[in-house]
């Protein structure tokens, strides 16, 4: 077995959606980062490697339930009494919507096909405060944070940029044929990426 040192500021263990989520924080600060996962890849370890399909939360939309405080009494009323408010609000509850914006950027669309959000109750929830949305790949585009995506199929060309433009994170689109010619004309990701179609 053969061992190399491998060096970061961050050293996260266990790359689940928890991990994901540290690691991308971390770099975003400015530090380097190094996450291990006892799985073979992180592209879909844990328990949300098979993919998500709801989020519990409050979007802001207007309606009486459906704000940060609506939520907070939710969770408190569920948990009868055994939230700690000063550690909940921070950690759960003020940043669901930087969660919604750092999903939208990884290309994880919240959205339903006419723009709106599908939405679902939830026990003894006030209103409908379950987005039901297709995170089936929720867990490879946090893991990768993917810069470009190839297919050989055309209606899945058209169909991921579609998803990616309502999500306002367009990604260069190649076919594995172009892969395979940049290639061997030795072309770098830079100069791939640069003429690159999205
Ligand atoms: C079938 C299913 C459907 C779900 N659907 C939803 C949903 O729709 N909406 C929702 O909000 N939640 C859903 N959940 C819950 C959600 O997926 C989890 O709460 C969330 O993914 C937990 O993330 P985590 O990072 O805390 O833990 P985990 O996903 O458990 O991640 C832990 C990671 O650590 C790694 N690890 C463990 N031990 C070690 C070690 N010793 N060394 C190195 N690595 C290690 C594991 O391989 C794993 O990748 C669902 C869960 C399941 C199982």
């Amino acid at each position: 077995m053969s061992a190399h040192l491998v060096e970061s500021d961050v050293l996260i263990v266990g790359g689940g959606l928890a991990g994901c989520v540290a690691a991308i924080r971390a770099a975003e600060a400015g530090a380097t980062v190094v996450v291990v996962d006892k799985a073979r890849s992180i592209r879909r370890s844990g328990d949300a490697g098979r993919g998500l399909a709801f989020l519990t939360t409050y979007l802001d939309l207007g309606e009486p339930w459906d704000t940060p405080e609506a939520f907070a009494e939710w969770y408190c009323d569920i948990a009868e009494g055994l939230v700690d408010m000063e550690v909940a609000w921070p950690l759960a509850i003020d940043p669901l919507p930087a969660i919604h914006d750092m999903l939208e950027e990884s290309g994880v669309d919240l959205h339903n096909a006419d723009g709106g959000y599908d939405r679902v109750d939830r026990m003894w929830a006030p209103g409908p405060i379950v987005v039901k949305f297709d995170g089936q790949h929720i867990k490879p585009r946090l893991a990768t944070r993917a810069e470009a995506y190839a297919s050989a199929n055309p209606g899945c060309l058209v169909q991921v940029a579609a998803a990616l433009g309502r999500a306002k994170r367009p990604l260069p689109a190649f076919h594995p044929v172009e892969l395979f010619d940049a290639s061997i004309r030795n072309l770098g990701a830079t100069q791939l990426l640069r003429g690159a179609r999205r």
